[in-house]
């Protein structure tokens, strides 16, 4: 951390306060994870006003919304889980990046898209409308579901923002999400991936999966998929090559065209073991450090144009370790996005909010 920015912020480690006054004078961001009202890593809440000004990096969005969940609900509680699932304020390091990234990412969370139960039309709508809001104001959105059907909007969103250029997406999952319908509806956490392609909005043959395994879908969608040109590598692939390989080859996949990468992640990829706080668990799944890895792996090979971690459904979760989990996927994509930075000679924020 550069000295000046070290000497005015206060930190929750080996910084005394800032100011005069020894009792009141830490900033909000480095106060204890568990003071206050959480936003994500204490980072500033901006409105969509506040974030056309500030212009940030990245902007956490969340997706509060689970009726299209086919079995357990409850991933509407998701992102203010994923929100306070850490022990950490204040300038972290990553250990895996060698790097803090908040000293060279302009972060900020966005809020919650003002979705409203039992209109999935006019749930999906505000997502998309507030990822939109994201984008148009230059930041990279990072969305925190909810249950998958919100990739939908999400997804289509980034691709509509993308001008002339096009989009790859890595989705890591234990399910396809390329049903036709789900019980005769269009939107569910079990269709967005077909409605993406059918839309054109990504290329059936740059939709590369990754962690697919159990149970469904059946020979009919995996016929669709395939007449479709989606790449889909399956939990016995990994197995047998090892997750780094297999990503390695979904990368090159999602960038065979495309110039950018979308990465959606289903919690549900991961083993149940590793995160319990799902809607429909299925066994045998990646490891915690596999996923993040994965993700540290596609975060740094590709241009990032979006991303969701979706899934979380905290009232089946055991001690908060889906949530953390969560969490950390997303701190190991800004980790990864300030590692390009330093990477490709670009010099640390000079400020932070509030510092001015
Ligand atoms: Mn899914
Ligand atoms: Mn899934």
């Amino acid at each position: 951390m550069p000295d000046e920015i070290r000497r005015q912020r206060g930190t929750n480690d080996d910084n005394p306060p800032i100011g005069a006054d020894p009792y009141t004078e830490f900033l909000s961001h480095d106060l204890p994870a568990y003071v206050g009202l959480p936003s994500f890593q204490k980072l500033p809440l901006l409105d969509d006003a506040a974030l056309a000004g500030q212009r940030p990096d990245v902007a956490i969005v969340g997706a509060p919304y689970d009726e299209g969940t086919s079995h357990r609900p409850g991933a509407r509680f998701g992102p203010n889980a994923i929100r306070a699932a850490t022990y950490h304020s204040g300038s972290v390091n990553s250990l895996q990046m060698s790097i803090q990234p908040f000293e060279w990412l302009d972060v900020v969370d966005a809020g919650d898209a003002p979705v409203v139960p039992t209109n999935p039309d006019r749930a999906h709508e505000v997502i998309g409308r507030k990822v939109a809001a994201v984008l148009a104001s230059g930041a990279i959105p990072i969305v925190l579901g909810g249950d998958h059907s919100v990739t939908l909007p999400a997804a289509s969103a980034v691709a509509a923002h993308l001008g002339g250029r096009s989009l790859g997406i890595v989705h890591f999952d234990a399910h396809a999400d390329t049903a036709a319908t789900t019980w005769g509806s269009l939107r569910s956490h079990g269709t967005p991936m077909r409605r993406l392609i059918e839309s054109g909005a990504v290329a059936g043959r740059n939709f590369v999966q990754v962690g697919l395994r159990g149970y469904w879908p059946p020979p009919e969608t995996l016929e669709w998929m395939e007449a479709n040109g989606l790449r889909s590598h399956f939990m016995t692939e990994i197995e047998t090559r090892g997750a780094e390989a297999v990503v390695a080859d979904a990368i090159a996949e999602a960038l065979d065209g495309p110039d950018v990468v979308y990465l959606s992640v289903d919690i549900d990829v991961l083993d149940p073991g590793m995160a319990p706080g799902t809607g429909t668990p299925e066994p045998g799944g990646l490891l915690s450090r596999e996923l993040l890895r994965a993700i540290r792996q596609v975060v740094m090979a590709v241009e990032l144009a979006g991303m969701d971690v979706v899934e979380v459904s905290p009232a089946y979760d055991v001690a908060e370790i889906t949530a953390a989990a969560a969490n950390r996927c997303v701190m190991e994509a800004l980790s990864s996005l300030a590692a390009r930075r330093r990477d490709a000679g670009q010099v640390p924020r000079k400020s932070w909010p509030g510092l001015e």
